[in-house]
């Protein structure tokens, strides 16, 4: 079956561009000016921007954490993502302590296919490393995995410096590149020891923010990078949040070092006032990092315009208000992470194209082309172009909606941004050329498919 889309203002990373696209089956068959074929269906998106399927690059569904699971597996999560545009999310499978990388990787399958109404990717969390582990990388990263997690804090996954040098050092070896969960554990442990000493308790979230500092953020990402100057080999900073973060990132660039950086919206729109909420709202917030000044959203916004940023993925980390709730006597105790797979595309385009602080060609590279160049999918993934999947995101600019928890596909009950009026939202949302999406509602669920990462250099 083709579908001919006739008039759409087609964008990339580096244009936009008043284009016809056809469309043969699953993928796209050409792109350009005046194109017709007599067989083809044909939808007319005159106007309209039209961006390759938008993919998030950080995502934890159906994830063991904190003496729980998250609220959204993979059934529920893709639904949101598809809903809200994304059409490849990146989910990390996660290595717990005596467990081998494979038998991580079956478990995320397990939990993964069949579920996923949006296709998806594994990057592969590592919590455990020895000579077995070592062996066990040229495997996964021959079978498609090719990006990596690792903590510096967190009891249970936080990897010590040298563990770090020997995973950069191998994943150089074998071509694979890891993003790394910067944040100073020591820091963080003894600031949560004082609040209680203080207090004798830990019932106020406003206390939350500030057992992780700025600088507990800037420290670790600063250590990283020498950490990875040692063995000579790029890295990503994923949820970066701070303004000093970022002064070490270009530190560290102005030295001649790759560094790849993600960000969130929460840290572009929401800020730490947050958790000072009555009533023990602010564990509605409560993620790691936490939320963080105007100042730091200004650094990143900035950061971001100037394309000093490559990516923004949600860090989708779902929890209902009753798991939210296990943090009442002690918000150390909260299960940390917000649900945000729907509102990502359209937050970004309200908040940054619509204010005029990015361009819609930087919305697509931050969305699709930079984390598909970045994780090795394209350009099967974030392109228009031929050969690659029709994965087609028909932007609504017009639209004018309320964020409502009731309107969403999420299992979280609540919406961080509840209330909040936005304009833009995708529109039609194509997968692999079928229309899956369409104004928020799902359409043809259960159609995602597993993608793999590909051979070569990261061209980004
Ligand atoms: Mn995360």
């Amino acid at each position: 079956m083709k579908t001919l889309f006739r008039g759409g203002i087609v964008v990339s990373g580096r244009d936009k561009k008043q284009l016809d696209i056809l469309v043969d089956g699953e993928k796209i068959a050409a792109v350009g000016e005046k194109l017709s074929d007599s067989d083809a269906h044909v939808v007319d998106v005159s106007g309209r921007l039209v961006f390759p399927g938008f993919i998030d690059g950080h995502t934890h569904m159906d994830l063991e954490v904190s003496g729980t699971v998250t609220a959204d597996g993979f059934l529920s999560g893709t639904r949101a993502e598809l809903a809200g545009g994304t059409t490849c999310l990146i989910d990390f499978a996660t290595q717990n302590r005596g467990e081998t990388l494979a038998y991580a990787l079956r478990r995320w399958h397990e939990k993964a296919d069949g579920q996923a109404s949006c296709d998806y990717a594994f990057h592969l969390a590592i919590s455990d490393w020895n000579e077995e582990v070592s062996r066990e990388l040229e495997d996964v990263i021959a079978g498609g995995i090719r990006s990596f997690k690792l903590y510096m804090t967190y009891d249970a996954m936080v990897m010590d410096d040298r563990g770090i040098y020997e995973i950069l050092t191998r994943l150089k070896e074998l071509g694979g590149i890891a993003g790394v969960h910067c944040e100073n554990r020591g820091i963080i442990d003894a600031r949560r020891a004082e609040v209680l000493r203080r207090k004798g308790h830990r019932r106020d979230v406003s206390d939350y923010p500030a057992t992780r500092p700025h600088l507990a953020e800037a420290e670790a990402v600063s250590r990283l990078l020498k950490i990875a100057a040692c063995v000579d080999t790029p890295v990503i900073i994923v949820h970066l949040s701070t303004k000093e973060g970022y002064a070490e990132v270009e530190r560290a660039r102005a030295a001649g070092q790759k560094v790849y950086v993600e960000t969130c919206p929460q840290y572009l729109v929401l800020d730490e006032s947050r958790y000072g909420l009555p009533d023990g709202q602010g564990r509605k917030f409560m993620c790691a990092p936490p939320l963080r000044t105007e100042a730091d959203q200004r650094a990143l916004w900035n950061a971001l315009a100037a394309g000093g940023i490559d990516t923004v993925a949600t860090d989708h980390c779902s929890f209902t208000l009753a798991q939210k709730a296990a943090g009442k006597a002690d918000f150390a105790a909260t299960p940390c992470g917000m649900p945000g797979a729907e509102e990502r595309p359209a937050l970004l385009y309200h908040y940054g194209v619509n204010a005029g602080k990015i361009s819609v060609e930087q919305m697509c590279a931050l969305l699709s082309e930079n984390p598909a160049r970045l994780y090795r999918l394209y350009p099967k993934k974030g392109v228009i172009a031929p050969g690659s999947d029709a994965d087609l995101v028909v932007w609504d600019a017009q639209a004018e909606y309320v964020i409502s928890k009731d309107a969403r596909q999420s299992a979280a009950d609540y919406a961080p941004l509840e209330g909040t009026r936005l304009k833009g939202r995708a529109g039609q949302v194509y997968l692999r050329g079928r229309l899956a999406a369409e104004n928020g509602r799902i359409l043809a669920p259960g159609a995602g498919r597993y993608v793999t990462a590909a051979d070569g250099r990261i061209e980004l």
